[in-house]
């Protein structure tokens, strides 16, 4: 129930009205009994500062903040914590004494969803599709699992080169590499490597029936396929991936990780999900399947 003690959390971006966050977020607040309510806010480009005004002002605990803000957020932030430091992206912000923060949790989301498979990538070669935000996000998430060469492969080379020359400078790693989507290089590299990551859009409702692979190229059954989008939960990529007896896994646990990790950001407190997970992933499963995106 709402009430006059109601703490307020939510998530901007644009477009906003598809998001998944508040079904998440407010069956997790309930799960653990925080009188909390979260909700989706549309804002523009030209509204952000607005809103981060208006969100402080309203004395907000938290933000989420997803496309197009995760980089422009940084500016109005009072410190950058973790992995947002590194990527110059934020996708958690917690108000806290009069003072803006800003984290990014979906490199834990991505590690802890890459654990839950059981794949060990210590000393193991990655391949990663796409140069864009969430792909850096990836990248350092691979880094920290110990992969020690991490190929980045994308439509737009020099995208691909840009994203691998600021990964080795935030890292100080020399373990990434650029090439073009294109490249025949992908045909050797799938051979040995025990993670292939789509971060592109590629295979998204409504297009999804896309790969952004190549479709003569034949995958070793020891890699996993790990594809970030969620929506058809078997993308066209996973089900290319099972047809050659690789693993496959979608970015749903990535989705629930990295909102569990912003819970906890803005609970101040270690929290266990493990009671409710399963109860969660199948809600938001039903919902994706509900609006008829599955
Ligand atoms: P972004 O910054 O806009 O990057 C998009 C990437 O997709 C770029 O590398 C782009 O390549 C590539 N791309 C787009 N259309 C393509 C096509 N037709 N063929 C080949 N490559 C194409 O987006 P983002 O934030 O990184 O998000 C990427 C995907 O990850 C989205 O589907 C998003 O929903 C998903 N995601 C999931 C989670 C999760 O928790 N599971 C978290 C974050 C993001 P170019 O550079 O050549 O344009």
């Amino acid at each position: 129930m709402v009430d006059a003690q109601t703490k307020i959390l939510g998530v901007i971006g644009d477009p906003i009205e598809h998001s998944l966050s508040p079904l998440m977020h407010n069956f997790i607040l309930k799960k653990i009994g925080m009188n909390f309510c979260y909700h989706a806010f549309r804002v523009t480009d030209s509204q952000l500062p607005e809103a981060v005004a208006g969100a402080r002002a309203l004395n907000f605990r938290g933000l989420n903040v997803t496309l197009p803000h995760k980089t422009r957020i940084v500016r109005f932030l009072d410190e950058i914590h973790d992995e947002a430091d590194d990527l110059e992206a934020v996708n958690t912000v917690l108000f806290s004494h009069g003072k803006m923060l800003g984290f990014n949790t979906d490199v834990i989301g991505f590690m802890l969803a890459v654990r839950k498979t059981g794949v060990d990538l210590a000393g193991k070669k990655a391949i990663l599709i796409g140069a864009g935000g969430s792909a850096k996000a990836v990248a350092l998430g691979l880094l920290r699992l110990g992969s020690n060469e991490i190929s980045i492969y994308n439509r737009n080379e020099i995208r691909a080169q840009i994203t691998a020359d600021f990964l080795k400078k935030k890292s100080g790693s020399n373990i990434f590499s650029a090439r073009a989507l294109s490249d025949w290089q992908l045909y050797r590299d799938v051979e040995n490597a025990a993670i292939l990551v789509n971060a592109t859009s590629v295979g998204m409702y409504p297009d999804f029936e896309q790969i952004a692979l190549p479709e003569d190229l034949k995958l070793n059954p020891e890699i996993l396929v790990f594809d970030l989008v969620y929506n058809p939960i078997e993308t066209a990529l996973l089900k290319f991936a099972r047809s050659q007896g690789a693993k496959a896994e979608n970015g749903l646990d990535m989705l629930i990780y990295q909102g569990v990790a912003s819970e906890k950001i803005w609970m101040g407190r270690e929290l266990d999900v493990s009671d409710f997970y399963d109860e969660l992933k199948k809600t938001i499963i039903e919902a994706l399947e509900k609006n008829g995106t599955n």
